[in-house]
């Protein structure tokens, strides 16, 4: 059973009953209860958002969890953080500002993290009270002394090395190195810096790096007062896996973390934590079922061969006995010019699951999936092992949250799939007492993991810290 919650621009269906996002997406398919019966779709569990919220607060003892609304573009997934008390968001781009300060959360909550601003943008910042921005350049400091030298700033410096999905290294972040030259000028212009950020990298492949970044963020600290500054905030940035197939777990990642906070920020320094995770909420949150439009047999050891060599099996007549064994190409309609964009930018790997019963039996054939663009290389699986699919069939993917939405075009004319919203409604109505309660099993859960009991209490301590009352209420 599920009841669908509807506001002015968006909708949701609350499940119960046992109901799981995975029914929903089953029952569109065949229910066929969609005007656009073949587009593709994504539907995203906003439970599961929760539940990563519920795990990070529990974890680790952050003052402030900001987080990347360029993640994703869904609505629905970031509406309710200002509720829960998700203090602050990260924003690269002014409209992102504009977005966030529209969806009712503070300026004050706000941290402008692109440390490259374009002027206008400071100045609205200025205009609307957000403080809070990150630098790593003499030229940007110019810049905030022209537009607005009250600000509160960040020193983002480059952690120590880390394999990373997607670096970011290359582009943001001083090196600590150049940490007391910029601190100098800062200091002749009469800035504010407050703190330190720092970014291991998108897509963390190191869990030991969180805890490296802050170490080489606590000797930032460490020289501050020699230039006049108190600081009194660390952003430890983003990074964080979002689904189970990430190389490393959360869990690893907080069996370091934590004790590197303890260590170097204890609760007692007076130093306010905030963090900037963005795919850790989203990514799992979200799959896309995509549809075959069209399919294409090929004799897959022709394939294989060049061109030549191919023509010449032809025209010897060898190509039938290598026929025996065909190869499938299936045509979906949506690509890499789409959601699947993050095999480009975000250097994803996805994985293609089947929506109907697969008999043991059945013979899988050598595979590639293409998107639906005139482009040879809107390319989604370049090989992979499957049954014999029909146009028509639904192919899903899971863990598409992050990054995929967000930087989907419409080229070629093709649109970008909607997105179904559903929650477990003891997940949607739970209130403050539940979610601790919660967050406790959770904790008992995962006993044998790295999370501690002291990292328990301080989530707990987190949580009465963002003053969260209640699990946003959507009925
Ligand atoms: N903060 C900043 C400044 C970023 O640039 C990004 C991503 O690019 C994030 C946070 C979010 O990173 P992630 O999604 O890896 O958590």
């Amino acid at each position: 059973m599920k009841t669908r919650i509807m506001n002015k621009d968006l909708s949701m269906e609350v499940l119960r009953d046992g109901l799981t996002a995975r029914d929903v997406l089953t029952n569109k398919v065949n229910s066929g209860g969609r005007d656009d019966k073949d587009d593709a779709f994504f539907v995203c569990d906003l439970g599961d958002v929760v539940n990563k919220y519920k795990k990070w607060v529990s974890c680790l003892p952050v003052w402030s969890l900001s987080t990347l609304s360029s993640a994703t573009t869904a609505p629905m997934s970031y509406r309710y953080w200002p509720t829960w008390g998700l203090a602050s968001t990260v924003l690269a781009r002014l409209t992102e500002v504009q977005k966030v300060l529209n969806l009712g959360v503070g300026p004050d909550r706000i941290v402008y993290a692109n440390p490259c601003k374009q002027t206008s943008h400071i100045r609205y910042a200025k205009k609307n009270e957000v403080n809070l921005m990150t630098f790593d350049n003499e030229d940007e400091l110019h810049k905030i002394k022209n537009y607005f030298p009250d600000a509160c700033l960040l020193l983002r410096i480059l952690p120590p090395a880390a394999e990373a999905q997607c670096q970011l290294g290359m582009k943001f972040g001083c090196h600590p190195s150049q940490a007391p030259k910029l601190l100098e000028v800062a200091a002749q212009l009469d800035l504010n810096v407050v703190g330190v950020s720092f970014h291991v990298g998108s897509g963390c492949l190191e869990a030991s790096a969180f805890a490296r970044g802050v170490e080489s963020a606590k000797r930032i600290f460490n020289i501050a007062d020699q230039y006049g500054f108190d600081f009194d905030m660390l952003d430890i940035g983003g990074g964080f896996p979002g689904q189970e197939s990430a190389a490393i777990s959360f869990d690893e990642i907080v069996a370091d973390l934590g004790p590197a906070l303890d260590e170097h920020f204890p609760p007692g320094s007076g130093v306010r934590i905030i963090a900037e995770p963005g795919r850790f909420f989203v990514a799992s949150a979200f799959t896309v079922a995509v549809n075959i439009v069209a399919k294409r047999m090929v004799a897959r050891d022709i394939q294989e061969f060049k061109d030549d060599e191919a023509e010449d099996a032809v025209m010897n007549s060898v190509a039938p006995s290598l026929c025996e064994e065909p190869a499938f190409m299936y045509y979906v309609n949506d690509g890499v010019y789409g959601s699947f964009n993050c095999l480009l930018y975000d250097h994803a790997a996805v994985t293609p699951t089947l929506m109907r019963d697969v008999d043991k039996e059945e013979p899988l054939f050598s595979t590639s999936v293409w998107g639906p663009t005139c482009d040879g290389l809107d390319r989604i699986m370049e090989h992979c092992l499957l049954p014999e699919l029909q146009v028509g069939d639904w192919i899903l993917f899971e863990d598409m949250g992050a990054y995929t939405m967000a930087a989907a075009s419409t080229f070629n004319g093709f649109g970008k799939p909607s997105c179904y919203y559903v929650a477990d409604a003891n997940m949607w109505g739970s209130n403050n007492h539940a979610f601790i309660q919660s967050a406790g099993s959770a904790h008992r859960h995962v006993k044998d993991s790295a999370i501690t009991l002291p990292a328990m209490k301080r989530g707990l301590c987190a949580l009465e810290r963002l003053g969260i009352t209640q699990i946003p209420s959507v009925a």
